[in-house]
């Protein structure tokens, strides 16, 4: 046995081996070792011929999900091996052999899976300065594939699905893609798989074969060479790891990547468009305000809405007619809505049903969602907007299917499939008739029963079963000498005997026998239910789209009318307009109604680039957001929070907001923020929205304004940029720049003052703010009288220093070094980012150092002397 468990880890090194013994699955080796640590479980050995004992852990066989969900999450593959034939009649040793490989981005466990989150595996392939991709979501059947040329590109596309697990070619690991930064900081199991997986006439071969075409233009993947190779691989995979010929895959879809908006992981987190940035929680996020879906297939679908929002304005008007047809008919809209409640996860449920592991629960809740197809397909038909007919044509009632539940499956059948009680009476001949002898049998054990007490006299006998002696009459000690000689001894309690008769034998045999085949029966006919259901996989999978879109869209109507949102007009010229623009998020926070709306204007001519002031506390975030978020809900068809909004489409958002540390990869907050910049910097477009918030806070004072400066001025500049742009500082000499920089305007946060106090008033009005009225914030958020009064009288000291006067030369552009300001004296703490001394021939000398031929001598000498040279 070990050496066949050796045999299968070989097969499987990258996995940990689940290993069935018995009732239990053991880990052998390392294996053993990791999983013991990993999930806290006690490590023993096992005696296995090897001089020393291979360490060993173990878990019980009902208990594995939990296990290998468990690992999974922490990225770990899991190959299952299990016992193939029945330990009771095989010969020698059991056969074993894998069933299945489980690993993140192929989970198909419902226990593992969020209800409301797709669950996506990656496949990559990079050639020729090329990458093919290919996405896929096993649990609900849909796969895509495209190419992109550059490595930023495809992090884009990594961006917008953020796959559970990645597997790619050995090249991706060598193209400068950052594969541990995948890992660490979007926690993907990236795993790359060996050649042959890519070979391109293989996976032609494979695809072809899988979809049963013959050839690739059927299926729109002719133009997508890399495309097609990454799709081929991620299906030898899938096989490799399901064991199984994944029939629930049905359709790959060609795209083309600027079908959608990007948006970056940073932006992403930024603007809090499925889980905050603090708690994690959906709640405060974007999708928190959009998502009144009632079906789990309706909410994965507005998070991958609001995951890759659209680019092309048809397509997006076809969403805003929808929900605005569905406003419009808001009775019909909540009507529905009742008839979605009851519909369950279609889309899983019929991949759990081709992989046969859908239990006859599986099908009933499958039988309940159908109830309410033909209702909603009715109600439908009073829809005209393009979108809603496309639904009602896509939305197959499956009534045959319902039928054929309904007359088959009892109401409320076992989970177990093997135990009988599937099947309703009158469905199958075969059925009734053993049940009838099952039954009539339980009748047979009574009626002997009563026979035998009378017989004997002993009042207390009584017939029972127990699985693995069988039927049995037990007598309790007391009565043991009226046991008659016929009957047989089978077993011994403490208090009582238990005897066989040859009649009791006879019944036994009976009634047994049948129930076996009752429940092999049920078994067969349950299977081959399920199995009719599996074909029609396609049109069911259809139904659940159609679903999913008619739920996303009502939800997104019925929020439109509880918010007062209204319909956005789109643009391609770039023009950026909202009036009475609110925050979808903030305004459900405060209370009464007392968020005050804000204008935002911005075009791709005179009016690029917002620069915008105000105190800490005022609302500068929160109108950059708005504005951004206002953007992206057009862009995924949504209503948006405002009195009226024309949009102009952007291709991608980006957004620098606060100076968020990032201890965990060890880099300071300032680097982060010039990362997330220079991010910006290289990949905005003209087209794109920026929104920059506190550039160049992390550093000293003058280079975070010079740097916050120098930034824009080239985002400003049409020649290297020129994206719409919102720039929230606290540095009041970059109001500076309107009138010297063109498309720059400044903008500041209303504030009113009484007496040493501060009012709020959350107004954006044009012109810069002069103060920054930090001790008056510091003041309301409780900082002691004594301290703000000491800051006050340093404040009065420091106005009259350099600093101003030095920011006026700057804008004068004067490149003459002799007049470098002098700023030491208001910022002594921290080391200015462009003074820092550098020394080239001592830099030159570290360089040249052999490192591993110096003694610690030597290298101590070698410090002493550069010391010197400082
Ligand atoms: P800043 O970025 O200027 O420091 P924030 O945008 O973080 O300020 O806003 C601070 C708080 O002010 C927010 O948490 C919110 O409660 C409130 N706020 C912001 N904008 C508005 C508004 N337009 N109407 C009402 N309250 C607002």
């Amino acid at each position: 046995m070990m050496q066949h468990y050796v045999a299968t880890k070989e097969k499987y090194k990258d996995c940990i081996v689940f290993y069935r013994l018995g009732d239990f699955y053991e880990m052998f080796f390392d294996d053993a070792k990791t999983v013991s640590e990993e999930l806290e479980l006690t490590l023993t050995g096992k005696d296995c011929g090897l001089k020393e004992r291979a360490p060993m852990c173990g878990i019980p066989y009902h208990a594995a999900e939990t296990y290998i969900e468990k690992l999974i999450e922490k990225g770990y593959k899991v190959a299952v091996c299990e016992q193939v034939e029945d330990p009771k009649t095989a010969k020698g040793i059991v056969k074993r052999e894998v069933i299945r490989v489980v690993t993140p981005g192929t989970n198909m466990n419902s226990q593992g899976l969020d209800e409301a989150k797709n669950n996506y595996i990656m496949s990559i392939v990079c050639m020729d300065e090329r990458f093919g991709l290919a996405v896929a979501d096993i649990s609900t059947g849909e796969c895509q594939v495209t190419e992109v040329d550059k490595a930023p590109k495809l992090i884009d596309e990594i961006n917008k699905f953020v796959p559970s697990e990645i597997i790619c070619n050995q090249s991706l690991l060598v193209s400068g893609i950052d594969c541990l930064e995948l890992k660490e900081k979007l926690s993907i199991c990236v795993n790359s798989l060996d050649d042959w997986y890519f070979d391109d006439e293989n996976c032609e071969k494979v695809l072809k074969e899988h979809f049963k075409v013959l050839s690739l233009e059927g299926l729109g993947l002719s133009d997508y060479s890399c495309g097609l190779i990454a799709c081929g691989a991620l299906f030898q995979y899938l096989y490799e790891t399901q064991k199984s010929d994944m029939p629930q895959m049905t359709s790959v879809t060609p795209y083309v990547t600027d079908r959608f908006m990007v948006i970056d992981s940073s932006s992403r987190r930024n603007l809090e468009l499925v889980e905050t940035m603090r708690e994690k929680s959906k709640k405060g996020s974007l999708l928190w305000v959009l998502d009144k879906t009632k079906t789990a297939m309706g909410s994965r679908m507005l998070r991958s809405f609001l995951e890759r929002p659209l680019i092309d304005a048809d397509e997006i008007n076809r969403r805003l007619s929808a929900i605005e047809e569905l406003n419009t008919q808001g009775m019909l809209r909540d009507e529905m809505r009742e008839y979605l409640r009851p519909v369950y996860d279609l889309e899983r449920l019929i991949s759990r049903i081709s992989y046969q592991s859908a239990n006859p629960r599986d099908l009933i809740a499958f039988k309940t969602s159908l109830e309410m197809l033909p209702f909603i397909k009715q109600l439908l038909n009073s829809f005209e907007s393009n979108m809603m007919r496309e639904i009602q044509d896509e939305m197959d009632p499956l009534e045959d299917l319902y039928q054929l539940i309904d007359s088959s499956i009892v109401d409320d059948p076992p989970l177990a499939m093997k135990e009988g009680g599937i099947i309703k009476d009158g469905c199958d001949e075969n059925i009734d008739k053993f049940r009838h002898a099952k039954q009539d049998g339980k009748q047979w054990i009574s009626d002997l029963e009563a026979s035998e007490r009378e017989k004997t006299g002993i009042r207390n006998l009584k017939i029972k079963f127990n699985k693995v002696f069988g039927y049995c009459i037990e007598v309790t000690n007391s009565f043991k000498d009226k046991v008659p000689d016929t009957y047989t001894r089978k077993q011994t309690l403490v208090n009582a005997e238990r005897y066989i008769t040859p009649e009791l034998k006879k019944i036994e045999d009976t009634v047994l026998g049948a129930e076996d085949r009752l429940y092999s029966l049920e078994y067969e006919k349950f299977c081959t239910i399920r199995d009719t259901v599996a074909g029609e996989v396609v049109r069911i999978q259809k139904t659940a789209r159609a679903i999913a879109h008619l739920d996303v869209f009502s939800s997104l109507s019925l929020v439109a009318e509880r918010n007062s949102y209204v319909r956005p007009k789109l643009n391609n010229k770039g023009g950026l307009d909202i009036k009475g623009g609110r925050h979808p998020v903030v305004e459900k926070m405060i209370p009464n109604d007392m968020f005050i709306a804000n204008n935002t204007y911005l075009d791709k001519q005179d009016h690029r680039l917002a620069v915008i002031t105000g105190p800490n506390m005022a609302g500068k975030s929160t109108y950059m957001r708005q504005t951004a978020l206002i953007v992206l809900m057009a862009q995924i068809g949504s209503f948006v929070p405002a009195d009226q909004a024309d949009i102009g489409i952007v291709d991608r958002i980006f957004t620098r907001v606060g100076a968020s540390d990032d201890l965990a990869s060890g880099q300071s907050t300032f680097m982060v923020e010039m990362t997330e910049v220079a991010n910006i910097l290289r990949n905005a477009t003209a087209d794109s929205l920026l929104i920059l918030d506190e550039i160049g806070r992390g550093t000293s004072t003058f280079d975070g304004l010079a740097i916050a400066w120098a930034v824009i001025e080239h985002v400003s500049d049409k020649k290297l940029l020129g994206a719409k742009t919102l720039f929230a500082t606290h540095y009041h000499e970059l109001t500076e720049l309107e009138g010297k920089v063109s498309g720059v305007h400044n903008y500041c946060i209303a504030v009113k003052e009484k007496g040493d106090d501060i009012v709020f008033l959350r107004k954006i009005v044009a012109g810069g703010a002069d103060k920054s009225y930090g001790i008056q914030v510091a003041r309301l958020a409780g900082v002691p009288e004594n301290v703000l009064k000491r800051a006050k009288e340093l404040v009065e000291q420091l106005v009259t220093s350099d600093i101003t006067s030095a920011v006026r030369d700057m804008t004068k552009k004067e490149k003459n070094s002799e007049q470098k300001p002098h700023y030491d004296e208001v910022d002594m703490t921290q080391m200015s980012f462009f003074d820092t001394v550098q020394d080239n021939s001592i830099v030159d000398e570290i360089k040249e150092l052999d490192l591993s031929n110096l003694t610690p001598m030597d290298a101590m000498n070698i410090l002493y002397s550069l010391q010197n040279k400082i």
